[in-house]
């Protein structure tokens, strides 16, 4: 019997969706390039655990980020599984007009920018202005297109160059994200610098502002807060993660920045807190499994290495 069953935590969210982006987080943080091949087998198994989002991939330059320059080969190799929705992650609109070509490959579009101009300047070499600028003309054509679209900002919970990241500075470019045709606006915790504290206040103020748009949650796991971050998150009424399988993912800059909450580790937590997320952990662990066989190192996830909780162990 799982003690979490026992009784409702006021306040939580019933259900939560998962967005599982290791693909793209994770894949293009990895000093090694991994194969299409692998990426796509991963990929898979990752479609048959349950999990109903998933970013798999992103039409970054190929030149700024090598790892990710079979976007197009991934997208047309991996199967296309009924409940399933695959997002890719575009950078501008050149990105976009790369990603269109294979429109029927895949349902959602996440577009990003960092909420700190230094932070900004060092991933994508423009200012916070330039990009929102370019994302509020390209945003509406994926839109047209069909795309159901997500904006992410990164840095939002700090920066490790700027230090903090002004709330109100997050929420206005969240806003303009909207109003450009944003159904769902992602806040990164990038670099691992947020608290349970400081994400409950955010997430108070902005969803008290942001009303008709989801909110999402993206936290690293840096300083080892992401699961307290997660359930500060969940306690203001959040109920949308993204998270990476086998902790995998990082940022490009600074170097060392390490990898997103892992998600058997967010799946097992909210599961035993009798949270509905659709999810096979089972089949989570081994898709990280197999990960950690294609990257050769263990990898940081708990649950992979300690299992899921047994309420009825035999020994
Ligand atoms: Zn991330």
């Amino acid at each position: 019997m799982n003690p979490g069953d026992t009784g409702r935590v006021t306040g939580l969210p019933d259900s939560v969706s998962i967005r599982e982006v290791g693909p793209r987080d994770g894949f293009q943080n990895e000093p090694e390039i991994i194969t299409t091949e692998d990426k796509i087998r991963l990929i898979d198994m990752l479609s048959a655990t349950g999990l109903k989002r998933m970013e798999v991939t992103s039409f970054v330059r190929p030149d700024v980020i090598p790892q990710l320059s079979d976007a197009e080969d991934v997208l047309d190799g991996i199967v296309r599984r009924d409940g399933v929705s695959f997002s890719v992650l575009i950078p501008n609109r050149r990105g976009l007009d790369r990603a269109l070509d294979l429109r029927d490959r895949f349902d959602e579009a996440s577009f990003f920018f960092s909420a700190s101009q230094t932070h900004n300047m060092k991933n994508v070499n423009r200012s916070i202005e330039d990009s929102i600028a370019e994302l509020e003309e390209t945003i509406p054509v994926a839109r047209e297109a069909g795309l159901r679209c997500e904006g992410v900002i990164a840095t939002s919970f700090g920066c490790p160059y700027e230090g903090e990241v002004p709330v109100e500075r997050v929420l206005d470019l969240a806003v303009r994200l909207r109003d450009a045709g944003c159904d769902e606006v992602g806040f990164g915790d990038t670099t691992g610098m947020a608290n349970p504290v400081q994400v409950s206040r955010f997430y108070e103020v902005a969803c008290e502002r942001l009303t008709e748009v989801e909110l999402t949650a993206h936290f690293h796991d840096t300083r080892g807060q992401g699961l307290a971050n997660v359930f500060a998150a969940l306690q203001q009424g959040v109920a949308s993660f993204e998270t990476s399988f086998g902790e995998l993912g990082g940022c490009p800059v600074p170097v060392g920045s390490t990898g997103n909450v892992a998600t058997e580790d967010v799946v097992s937590m909210i599961a035993e807190m009798g949270i509905e997320t659709g999810i096979d952990l089972p089949k989570l662990i081994e898709a990280s499994a197999a990960a950690q066989r294609v990257l050769g190192r263990p990898l940081g996830s708990h649950v992979l290495r300690a299992g899921p909780v047994d309420w009825s162990p035999t020994a």
